[in-house]
């Protein structure tokens, strides 16, 4: 037996949605489903617009082009993220500078955010870490204060709220990725939501090679292909549909693991929700203490139990390829992603597979 780290949670309704697009031809990047998938986000979060897109990179690349980011500009970003996040403003010519997280929520430090502006500073990419809003009245606060954007990388975290409003309705555009192992997936995928026309309507030009959208074949500059297909969206509405149960049998799986949990004393779990926030379970998340075993020791033995862990993202403080965007050092991005880990959060497993997980790691924990 294996038990997997993650995986999508299907049921008839993706299979009744795509079959029906298949059925009546609609394969590609035009079709209803598209339209409805991009409505039906953007009611979600609370907002007037969605752009869908091929992934969440391409999201967060389109709404960077939408703000007029790229060269000579720079683009403040956590030490502590995907690489999706930093590459996406890499693209644009921009600058990424890169500052450190709050030890609490493991999201971008207000302070640190503050301490990296500069005039070039054009605008933040907030990510919402390991289902954890970030911290938005500050950030949005510091962001006006010097007057810059503000972009939202909702990727791990859709449905998480700051102060009863949805995340990724703050900035001046969320970021989702619809990826097989995210909240909401459609295998690849990604979704743009903003509040603003004017943003909206660019991003979809530059999703379509920058073709004009009332002249056919002119295009105005030059864009992407980052369109998402009919059968995407297919599966990404039937996902939705179902968000709010998908979320509570996610709680029930956090609250499982931090019930059984809660005695083995070199595992610290994610906090859980901080003043004005809720946040969601993306994938359980602890913080291991190392004593005769290492986190990588814990991680093989628990994979010779069948229990896939994951190990939290490298600082990007610490990849040469980023090395060039370090302005201060990031300690706190260090030592939570050092003794960062992941248990399996897969909504096809059962309460008995998670017995036998949890069973598993305090064996592992025990030699420790
Ligand atoms: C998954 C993810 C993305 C986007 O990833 P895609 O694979 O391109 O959809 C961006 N940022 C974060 C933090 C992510 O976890």
């Amino acid at each position: 037996m294996r038990y997997q780290l993650a995986a999508p949670y299907l049921t008839n309704t993706e299979a009744k949605y795509l079959s029906k697009a298949l059925s009546e031809n609609w394969i590609s990047s035009k079709g209803k489903n598209i339209i409805r998938f991009e409505r039906e986000t953007a009611r979600y979060i609370g907002l007037k617009y969605g752009i869908a897109a091929s992934n969440g990179t391409a999201a967060l690349h389109l709404a960077l082009l939408a703000l007029g980011i790229g060269k000579g500009d720079e683009v403040i970003v956590p030490g502590l993220t995907f690489a999706a996040t930093i590459n996406s403003i890499i693209y644009t010519g921009a600058v990424p500078v890169i500052a450190d997280i709050e030890k609490d929520s493991w999201c971008i430090s207000p302070s640190a955010m503050a301490g990296a502006v500069t005039s070039r500073t054009r605008a933040v990419i907030a990510v919402h870490l390991y289902g954890q809003p970030c911290p938005m009245n500050e950030i949005m606060r510091t962001a006006a204060k010097n007057g810059i954007y503000v972009i939202e990388d909702c990727a791990e975290s859709i449905g998480a709220e700051y102060a009863g409003r949805k995340i990724g309705s703050f900035g001046n555009v969320g970021c989702f990725s619809f990826y097989g192992n995210k909240i909401v997936t459609t295998g690849e995928g990604g979704m743009c939501i903003t509040g603003r026309k004017d943003i909206a309507e660019k991003m979809a030009v530059l999703r379509n090679q920058g073709m004009n959208s009332s002249r056919r074949y002119w295009h105005d500059l030059v864009g992407y292909n980052y369109r998402m297909t009919n059968l995407q969206a297919s599966v990404g509405l039937a996902q939705l549909e179902k968000i709010d149960v998908m979320l509570a049998k996610r709680v029930e799986i956090e609250d499982f693991y931090l019930d059984n949990l809660k005695d083995i004393n070199c595992l610290k779990p994610q906090r859980g929700n901080l003043k004005n926030r809720k946040k969601v379970t993306w994938l359980v998340s602890y913080q291991f203490e190392p004593r005769k075993l290492s986190r990588d020791q814990v991680a093989y033995k628990l994979l010779k139990e069948g229990v896939e862990t994951r190990n939290f993202f490298y600082p990007l403080s610490e990849m040469p390829v980023y090395r060039k965007y370090v302005r201060r050092e990031c300690p706190v991005s260090q030592e939570i992603s050092r003794k960062g880990i992941n248990f399996p959060t897969n909504l096809n497993l059962r309460k008995a597979d998670y017995r036998k997980i949890t069973g598993a790691i305090k064996k592992v924990c025990a030699m420790n």
